[in-house]
Formats: structure tokens, C-alpha cells, sequence
């Protein structure tokens, strides 16, 4: 049936109020969530233009401050996803003041990754739903591209539901914040424009501007960073190994623990949520913990929470039934296979052998030495010479 005109203007401005105030919506969050999935584009405007935004470098073009400046917010702000968005707001690894908090939150707002209580509620829900029909961002259940971007272009997965977090909803700063995600992004991006404008004129030498600063600072680091982020949902669900037999398929891999700063060691995460460290050895390498451990020597955050020693005590046995696994299964099958090849070869090399030998036995008592030097050979030794002559 086709959709009155009315209607259709009513959604569309509804997607258009959204991009300021993401909280409005004509419908319940539980009546959206409950939706088919299906993209918006109207509302993923703005994340379309994050991207086109990259193209800007064809007329600013780089140079070496503009690009640190990108490297160095690609890295403050991934801090802001891993050590802030994961591991206080969506599992409380740690503890910190309520202003501390907001401080926080504000900063996660400059990631341009919606507000701290949506990324918390998402990502709970993953949780609690790893690798099911249920979970938005599973690659095994919708797919490569739709785990790593397309969920977030659905209209299921916009809403905020307040109920079930509750324990960050109780703070009106933060629901705020949320709200309006819209704002911090915006002063974040007019910060970086005008700051470009002052050092054109203050420091000259450093050869930038305003719209440069803007395209490197804002739009490729921030697109940087959104895909560094989501290769979270993506590959760590499909690349690495797993150490815990945990129900999802969640795996540990060192290179995407190095994009996102320690995030890769996901397979340990989904087993053990409230630990601070995701590296839960010290070669398994977590820049976020470590940010966080020097944090916490300053009084700004506390209480962070460690891996018990239960759970080491299950990856040693986990590790020790992988190695049994592995020997029974690989070498000493290896070892079987091969001695049920050789074996046969050896004793029929072996009879071949025995036989040759009590031949040359017998020849031996026959004759004379096969191999003597030829000053040793006697008259009678020496082979017959015969001419042509003597033949005829
Ligand atoms: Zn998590
Ligand atoms: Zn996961």
C-alpha cells in the first residue's frame, strides 16, 4: 500500500529534527527497535558528509602539522572510544566523580560516535547478545559490511532506550549530552577551523590554515578513527585466535589491538567484562590500560578493576588443553601417518637387503676380491687381453 504524502513529509522531517535533537521520534524505542532493519538516508547525511568531507584535501593539501595534528586526534579520541565509551560508561571498569564523568562524556562527544548512553546501550545489547539474530553488529549473522557500517545507517538502531541503562540515565548532564550529540561535534570542528585561522597569521612557519586543519584535524581523522572503531565489530569477531571458549565467536588479535589501542584483545573482553585491561598479559599489548593506570596515580579516576585470578587459572588450562589438542591431533598423528609409510619401505628394504647379502656371500666365496688395486692382481686375476690379431 503506498504511503499517504503526508506521511512520508512527517518522517521526513522527523529524520531532518533528528540531526539536532536525537531523542525526537513520533515512535517508541521499543516500537522502532522492534522494526526490520532498513537504512535512512536522510538521517545519515551527516555521516555521508564526514566522508565526502576527506575529498577536501584535494584543495588544501597537507603538510606535516596538519597531518600530527590528524595522528595525534586519531589517538586522543580513540582513547576517548576505548577507555571511556567501553570500559566506564558501557562496563564501569572503573570509578571516577560525577563531574569527572561529564568531563569524559565531553570528551567522547569529539569522537563524532553519537552520545556516551547510546554507544553504552548498543554495545551492552552486543553483549548480552553476542553472535545471535538479536545482535545489531554481528559479521556471522548480517555480514561483513553490515557488521562494520551498515548497522549504524538502520532505523532500528537510532534510538536511545533509557530503560535499560538506567544507571547512566539517572544523570540528567549526561542524558543531555546525548540528546543533543550533535553539539559538541560542531564546536569540536569550528574549534579546529578557527585554530587554523590563528596560526595562519601567528605562526606562519607552520604553513597551515583554517580548512586545512579542518579537513585533517575533523574529517580524515574522525573517518579514521570510525572505521579504526568498528573493525572492533567487524574483525574481531572473524580474525585471530581464541584463547576462551566463550559462546560468541570473539577473537584476539595484535594488529587490531594496535589501531585501537588495546581493543583487540576481544575474546578476552567477551570473556571477562569488568576487568580495566583487555590485554590480560603483559605481551598482550593495551595502550588503553596503561593510559588509564597513569590516570588513576593523578586522582582523576580509581578503583579499576583487575582480571581475578580464576580467570588466568582458566586461560593456563585452556592453554594446556591446546597444546594436548594440538600434539594428539597434529604431531603424534603426523608421527603415525609417516611410520605406517616408512615402516612397510624399511622391511621391504630390509628383506631386499638380507637377500643381496647372502649373495655377494656366495660370490664372495666364489672368486676373487671384486676391488683390489690393480699392482695387487696376480697373473691369474688379470683379465685376458686379446687383440684383434690374435683373434683372427
Ligand atoms: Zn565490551
Ligand atoms: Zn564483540
Amino acid at each position: 500500500m503506498p504511503t499517504p504524502p503526508q506521511n512520508s513529509f512527517r518522517r521526513l522531517l522527523g529524520s531532518l529534527v533528528q540531526w539536532i535533537d536525537s531523542d525526537y521520534s513520533l515512535e517508541s524505542p521499543a516500537v522502532v527497535r522492534a522494526r526490520p532493519d532498513g537504512v535512512n538516508f536522510v538521517r545519515c547525511i551527516p555521516f555521508i558528509i564526514l566522508h565526502l568531507g576527506c575529498l577536501g584535501v584535494i584543495w588544501t593539501g597537507w603538510n606535516w602539522f596538519a597531518v600530527w595534528t590528524a595522528v595525534a586526534l586519531y589517538f586522543l579520541r580513540m582513547f576517548a572510544v576505548t577507555g571511556v565509551f567501553h570500559r566506564y560508561f558501557s562496563h564501569k571498569t572503573y570509578s571516577t566523580s560525577r563531574f569527572g564523568q561529564f568531563l569524559l562524556a565531553l570528551w567522547t562527544g569529539t569522537t563524532v560516535q553519537r552520545g556516551a548512553l547510546w554507544w553504552a546501550y548498543h554495545h551492552r545489547h552486543h553483549h548480552r547478545h553476542s553472535d545471535e539474530p538479536e545482535d545489531a553488529h554481528s559479521p556471522h549473522v548480517h555480514g561483513f559490511w553490515w557488521s562494520h557500517i551498515g548497522w549504524i545507517t538502520s532505523k532500528r538502531n537510532f534510538p536511545t532506550d533509557y530503560s535499560q541503562i538506567r544507571d547512566l540515565a539517572r544523570y540528567p548532564e549526561l542524558v543531555w549530552l546525548n540528546r543533543f550529540d550533535i553539539v559538541v561535534p560542531v564546536v569540536f570542528a569550528t574549534s579546529l577551523f578557527l585554530l587554523g585561522r590563528y596560526l595562519e597569521t601567528a605562526a606562519p612557519g607552520l604553513g597551515t590554515n583554517g580548512a586545512q586543519l579542518l579537513v585533517w584535524g575533523f574529517f580524515i581523522s574522525t573517518t579514521a578513527l570510525f572505521h579504526g572503531t568498528a573493525s572492533i565489530n567487524s574483525f574481531t569477531h572473524l580474525w585471530g585466535r581464541r584463547r576462551f571458549h566463550t559462546t560468541d565467536d570473539s577473537r584476539n588479535s595484535f594488529i587490531l589491538s594496535l589501531i585501537t589501542l588495546g581493543e583487540g584483545w576481544h575474546n578476552n573482553h567477551h570473556r571477562y567484562q569488568s576487568s580495566t585491561r583487555n590485554g590480560f598479559f603483559w605481551w598482550e599489548i593495551d595502550p588503553t590500560y596503561y593510559g588509564l593506570k597513569l590516570l588513576s596515580w593523578t586522582g582523576f579516576i580509581w578503583g579499576l578493576k583487575p582480571v581475578p585470578q580464576s580467570i588466568y587459572d582458566e586461560a593456563a588450562r585452556n592453554a594446556h588443553h591446546d597444546t594436548v589438542h594440538r600434539f594428539s591431533v597434529s604431531s603424534v598423528q603426523d608421527e603415525i601417518n609417516t611410520l605406517r609409510r616408512v615402516v612397510p619401505t624399511a622391511a621391504a628394504i630390509a628383506l631386499a637387503t638380507v637377500g643381496s647379502g647372502e649373495i655377494s656371500a656366495q660370490k664372495k666365496a666364489e672368486g676373487p676380491a671384486m676391488h683390489k688395486d690393480v699392482g695387487e692382481l696376480t697373473a691369474d686375476d688379470r683379465p685376458a687381453t686379446t687383440t684383434p690379431a690374435a683373434e683372427t
